[in-house]
């Protein structure tokens, strides 16, 4: 799922790469997490709502519907939750507002795009190379979320083949 547009966005590009603007808000060194990552790269902080055509949309225009947290509309437009995502063809992470709370799960998913970032596979997410940058921020012990690469606790393409527990995982 690629963002195909950042109109609207709040965008917040980092001087020398790496993720001051999100570490930067959290208590701890920011300096040593960005120093375990392979490659830098820009990341926006957007509003909180995508449509299909990838625009974005604030809280304040978005009316949800009554069942749903992650549904809704935008002046007739349907909504729903932006997740976080890499753009390889713009090398460019983007945040959603509503993820950057707390501060266990915003460094984990920053370290996640960041492994999209490292792993040069833009046709299909989670190829080899990603699960291998995951598999390394593993080792280098950053706070990565361990379910993202494990068979039963994600949805993520390809972790049946080169996930934890894998034959190619374990050989990493
Ligand atoms: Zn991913």
């Amino acid at each position: 799922m690629f963002c195909q547009q950042t109109a609207e966005v709040t965008r917040v590009e980092i001087a020398k790469g790496v993720l001051q603007f999100v570490f930067g808000h959290l208590s701890d060194s920011s300096t040593k997490l960005s120093a375990l990552l392979r490659k830098p790269c820009k990341v926006t902080v957007t509003d909180d709502w995508i449509d299909a055509e990838g625009n974005y949309y604030p809280d304040s225009v978005v009316q949800m519907d009554a069942n749903s947290l992650f549904n809704g509309t935008a002046a007739g437009i349907a909504v729903h939750r932006a997740t976080a995502l890499y753009t390889h063809s713009k090398d460019l992470i983007s945040v959603p507002r509503w993820m950057l709370t707390g501060e266990t799960a915003p460094r984990a998913l920053l370290f996640h795009e960041m492994a999209h970032a490292a792993a040069n596979e833009p046709d299909t997410d989670h190829r080899p190379q990603w699960h291998k940058e995951m598999n390394r921020l593993w080792k280098a012990q950053a706070p990565i979320n361990l379910h993202d690469v494990t068979l039963g606790f994600t949805g993520h393409e390809l972790v049946t083949k080169y996930g934890v527990g894998t034959e190619f995982w374990e050989g990493l």
